[in-house]
């Protein structure tokens, strides 16, 4: 994958996690915005607590996958992308397709 398209493929990633990100109340940093709580507020407070730490769960996942995805970026711009970080070899291009912020080779991310 050339340079250019590795960087619009990854920011186009980007954007999806953020609307996805956004659709749950967060926002780019992570952080759940606050309307959210007093919505809940009226909830069954069991209830809203389980949503929430769902909630929760997704955001961070979502947060993290926004991290890596901003690493992979950086790795754009040092010339280091579809790289391995672990072993130095190329990451397979289906691999960088299907998960577009990977820094790991199939290998070493399985060794993990
Ligand atoms: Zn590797």
């Amino acid at each position: 994958m050339d340079t250019v398209s590795a960087r619009t493929h990854l920011e186009e990633h980007r954007a999806k996690i953020i609307a996805q990100m956004e659709e749950l109340g967060a926002s780019e940093s992570g952080d759940l915005r606050s309307d959210l709580d007093r919505e809940e507020s009226f909830a069954d407070a069991a209830a809203a607590t389980a949503d929430r730490t769902q909630l929760l769960g997704l955001v961070d996942s979502l947060h993290k996958q926004l991290q890596s995805v901003d690493h992979a970026l950086q790795r754009v711009d040092e010339d280091t992308y579809g790289i391995c970080s672990e072993c130095g070899q190329a990451i397979a291009p289906a691999r960088l397709e299907a998960r577009p912020e990977a820094t790991l080779c199939v290998d070493c991310a399985s060794t993990r």
